[in-house]
């Protein structure tokens, strides 16, 4: 039998808490009941610094509950790095971590086919949703752009595949072998290799509040996602800048044959498209090479990626109040 931790993130979630928690204990009491996973089995949530009454309705699920843990962080760290606390929460404590989403977007049924296929002998399941239909036009389109992308740059990322995913405990001890701090889950959890496989689940709508995560954060975790995971596009800068003395010479060239043959006033609309063109390029390119100077600058730092403020846990008996950072 499994002992299956499931870790959720949950930033200013009241409105979908508690029936994200009702839900999953029916669904872990029932998987109990049919001898899929242990009767020790835990659901650890997840609190990003959130500014709303999230952390107090964790801490009463907790108390009317022991299979719910709780964890607070001191302040918003982001999805990743909440998540990414949940997980070194679960370290050594189980044989399989399953992450979610709080929103009940990811479906729970899920759950026994995760735990089958690592019966099964696989250490990774990717949760693969089989369409996006419940996803605006633009989500859709954006995250279609940001799969291939992502791709197209080298990083092995699996398509449709956010965070949903069943991890062993070997590759649990994996995933943290990788110390950077620019952290993008999904491309490093292929990185850390073992056998995998994916289950498909349908999507569901927001069970109710906002989306935490609005254009302007998308953008910057697509940046992110490319930048910290390929090294393509200060190369494809490198190209074109090739490209761009060779064109150079050509119209070195032209000029001076323009010029013996008299007509070289003429020519002050290419000229000036070309410094628009150069200068445009150059900031691109510079602004491309900060980019990954300022993840350097990051990395070298070693900042924690959280810290943890407070942990729920019935465990050790009493609840333990550690703080931990990592
Ligand atoms: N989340 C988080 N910290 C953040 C933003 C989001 O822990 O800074 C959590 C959020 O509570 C949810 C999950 O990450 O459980 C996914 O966020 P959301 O559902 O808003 O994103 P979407 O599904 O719209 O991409
Ligand atoms: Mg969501």
């Amino acid at each position: 039998m499994t002992k299956l931790y499931i870790v959720i993130p949950c930033y200013n979630e009241e409105a979908v808490l508690l029936e994200t928690a009702t839900r999953l204990r029916e669904k872990m009491h029932k998987l109990m009941s049919e001898n899929i996973i242990s009767g020790d089995s835990k659901v650890i949530l997840v609190d990003d610094g959130s500014g709303d009454g999230t952390w107090a309705l964790i801490k009463r699920i907790h108390y009317s509950d022991r299979m719910f843990s709780g964890c607070k962080l001191t302040r918003n760290q982001g999805h990743q790095n909440a998540l990414l606390s949940g997980l070194d929460c679960a370290r050594g404590k189980c044989d399989a971590v399953i992450s979610m989403d709080s929103d009940l977007q990811d479906d729970i049924n899920a759950i026994d086919e995760f735990v089958k296929k690592y019966e099964e002998g696989y250490e990774i399941v990717y949760g693969v949703r089989d369409s996006r239909k419940n996803d605006s036009f633009f989500k859709s389109k954006t995250a279609k752009l940001f799969y291939k992308l992502m791709n197209l740059m080298g990083a092995e990322i699996v398509s449709n595949h956010a965070d949903y995913r069943l991890l062993g405990s070997r590759a649990l001890e994996g995933l943290f072998e990788f110390n950077e701090v620019n952290l993008f889950l999904r491309g490093i959890v292929p990185l850390v290799g073992y056998k995998s496989a994916k289950v498909y689940y349908e999507r569901k709508e927001r069970f109710a509040g906002k989306s935490k995560y609005p254009l302007k954060k998308m953008i910057s975790f697509a940046i992110d996602g490319i930048t910290s995971f390929s090294i393509k596009p200060i190369k494809m800068i490198t190209s074109l800048g090739v490209i761009f003395v060779l064109v150079s010479g050509i119209m070195l060239i032209y000029s001076l044959l323009s010029y013996f043959t008299g007509h070289s006033v003429s020519g002050w609309a290419s000229l000036i498209t070309s410094i628009w063109a150069l200068g445009g390029l150059q900031l691109l390119a510079i602004g491309i090479i900060g980019e990954y100077i300022g993840k350097v600058f990051l990395e070298t730092k070693k900042r924690p990626r959280y810290i943890i403020e407070e942990f729920l846990d019935d465990d050790d008996e009493s609840d333990t109040k550690n703080t931990k950072s990592n």
